[in-house]
């Protein structure tokens, strides 16, 4: 067959621009890149070989081989991995497989904000090389079947594809280097490159003519913790999570005993674009023996912890474990088990460190609480890692903290949902446990509609949503303040006139008139009854259509405030009703505006504002 000329995908031409010209400020990296695909290319020939030994055949000894040919100014990476066919050269080199398209255009985006790091997640590896070469070819050869295949591009918009001859079965790139780039042509530079970024390959990586390996050639989580430096655990950290900076967390362990394993994981730096797509990567790979099985071992870690990068190399697990062998595998669970404890208490450890642990918190805060949620058997070690904004200070607490500044008489932890802090902050429902100086959570992550409810106590105190009516602030002293002008309240014989005549007037639009312990400054607030469901979680719920109609609430008046003061006053009064029914109205209203609601009828409320202004003047 002759040679046939293709279009990139348009992704893939963009993505080539950015990473030739901006991506990468160090070159050199092209070279970690195509060595890091000849070693998964070698990782998943040796996992397909274990059912199937015909495929490595009478060469089962993988290995990479880098040389240079300084006449024809080439470079060439060889390794007899897996190899790839006709097609699949043209879908892995011609197109941008891993990521969805939008999650890379999204990407693309960030990284012209300059915030380019975030690229590496995408998988561009072999796009590198043309950051040194003006002509990338790929020959191929799969494993177990005859024919090759040559791919070639200038990355320029096109690639080529002709049958080509290959004796051996694998991958042999060659870069035709640029001009000014003979730096990569010099062995003892190539071999700097090697060691510094290459060096915990587990396979020998063979430089020209030498015998010895350039690396060390075995797998870095083998490696006794005193053998391995900061800098190469950051490199694997680099060539597992596909990712450029430095890890926030590295666990290196192994467990003895029943079930064995070696673990190192990472907690990112940075927070992957796709922690919330169900059809992300997985993030931690499974090795049996230092083989490599799979990093679709759906179980290995629980979901909250899918932020987790690494690997994971068990000795129990049998060599011939197939994927769908793996679910419901009990070691396999008894891993998960030992691993879960492991991360939350080396959290637990590196929370002490309170600015490091924050930015932890907030790259993956939100879930980790979807485990405070799930995951009852660690529920307790979970909730100490968890971290809230609170009515304290600006600054994130821990649950232990809030108890330990808990008021003389509070019992309860309260806790507020919404959508951001500046509403919540302003919210009617926290005067009264301001005026009290009980410190209220303030949360605004979707999880957090879920899990208080779910979890109901932390050392023994209750979690109590502060919108709820009800509520036992009475309890609890408030304040004193200093210029101490407390406005007196109205009549209890005038407040139970107002209190009847308000319910007589909104009728079925709330379920309750209450007057209220929790209002200081303003005149009134909804407030979900005792074991209705929370008010924002309800919202939520509506916007997800997993209900229709919102149930009604409590409103709460305050009767300190002037304005309930005179419609107290005037409620023991003859022709009441007609006076006060839209100003009964129009306060709930007000009190659906100030929780963020939508009017539920803004016509009838212009209305009754009109009549009540034009009544005032
Ligand atoms: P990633 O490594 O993140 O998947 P790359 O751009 O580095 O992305 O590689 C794209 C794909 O090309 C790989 O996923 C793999 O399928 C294929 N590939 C690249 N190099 C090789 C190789 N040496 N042998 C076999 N397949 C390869
Ligand atoms: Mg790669």
């Amino acid at each position: 067959m002759t040679e046939q000329r293709m279009a990139f995908k348009t992704e893939v031409s963009r993505l080539l621009d950015i990473v030739v010209h901006s991506l990468y400020s160090e070159k050199e990296i092209f070279l970690r890149e195509l060595i890091s695909n000849a070693s998964d290319a070698c990782d998943k020939l040796r996992y397909q070989a274990l059912t199937v030994p015909e495929l490595t055949g009478d060469d089962p000894d993988f290995k990479i081989k880098v040389s240079i040919d300084a006449k024809a100014r080439t470079l060439t990476i060889e390794d007899n991995g897996i190899g790839m066919s006709r097609d699949e050269l043209i879908e892995n080199l011609g197109t941008i497989a891993q990521s969805g398209t939008s999650a890379f255009i999204k990407g693309i985006e960030q990284a012209q904000k300059g915030d380019i790091t975030q690229i590496g997640q995408f998988g561009v590896g072999f796009y590198a090389a043309f950051m040194v070469a003006q002509m990338v070819e790929v020959t191929s050869r799969k494993a177990g079947t005859e024919e090759a295949w040559c791919w070639r591009s200038d990355g320029k918009g096109e690639f080529s594809i002709e049958e080509e001859e290959k004796s051996t079965r694998g991958t042999t790139i060659t870069l035709y280097l640029k001009q000014g780039e003979d730096e990569f042509l010099l062995e003892d530079r190539l071999r700097g490159i090697i060691k510094l970024y290459s060096d915990h390959i587990a396979l020998p990586i063979m430089l020209g003519d030498e015998e010895e390996p350039a690396n060390c050639a075995s797998a870095l989580w083998l490696r006794g913790k005193n053998d391995i430096t900061q800098e190469q655990y950051k490199e694997f950290y680099h060539h597992v999570a596909h990712a450029f900076e430095e890890p926030a967390m590295t666990l290196h362990w192994k467990a003895e005993g029943k079930i064995e394993y070696t673990g190192l994981l990472y907690v990112p730096g940075m927070k992957p674009y796709d922690l919330f797509d169900p059809k992300r990567r997985h993030g931690v790979k499974l090795y049996v023996k230092r083989v490599f099985i799979t990093d679709e071992a759906e179980g290995l870690v629980p979901p909250y912890l899918r932020f987790l990068r690494g690997v994971i190399d068990s000795e129990d697990l049998p060599l011939n474990v197939s994927r769908e062998m793996l679910q419901n595998n009990p070691i396999l669970a008894k891993i998960r088990q030992g691993i879960t404890r492991k991360v939350l208490n080396d959290l637990l450890k590196h929370s002490e460190n309170k600015d490091s642990y924050a930015t932890i918190w907030e790259n993956f805060g939100a879930v980790i609480k979807e485990g405070v949620y799930e995951d009852t058997e660690h529920r307790d070690l979970l909730l100490k890692l968890v971290r809230c904004h609170s009515t304290h200070d600006g600054n994130l607490t821990s649950l232990a903290d809030y108890v330990s500044r808990m008021k003389e008489g509070q019992t309860s932890i309260y806790y507020m949902n919404g959508d951001n802090l500046d509403t919540l902050a302003r919210s009617p429902h926290l005067e009264g446990y301001r005026a009290r100086g009980i410190e209220v959570l303030l949360l605004t992550e979707t999880v957090d509609d879920f899990w208080p409810a779910a979890v109901s106590t932390f050392d023994d105190k209750e979690f109590k949503s502060a919108t709820r009516a009800g509520q036992d602030l009475d309890k609890i002293a408030p304040l004193e303040k200093k210029d101490d002008k407390k406005e007196p309240e109205a009549p209890a014989d005038a407040i139970g006139s107002l209190i009847a005549l308000m319910k007589l007037s909104l009728s079925d639009k709330v379920k309750d008139v209450r007057t209220s312990d929790r209002l200081t400054d303003s005149a009134v607030c909804l407030a979900a009854d005792e074991g209705d469901i929370d008010i924002h979680l309800e919202r939520f719920l509506k916007q997800h259509n997993q209900i229709r109609s919102p149930s009604a609430r409590v409103l709460e008046i305050n009767p300190s405030h002037p304005l309930i003061r005179r419609m107290a006053e005037k409620a023991t009064k003859d022709g009441a009703k007609d006076a006060l029914g839209d100003i009964a109205s129009l306060l709930l209203d007000q009190a659906r505006l100030m929780d963020g609601e939508p009017l539920a009828d803004p016509e009838g409320f212009s209305r009754k504002l009109g009549e009540v202004l034009s009544k005032a003047i």
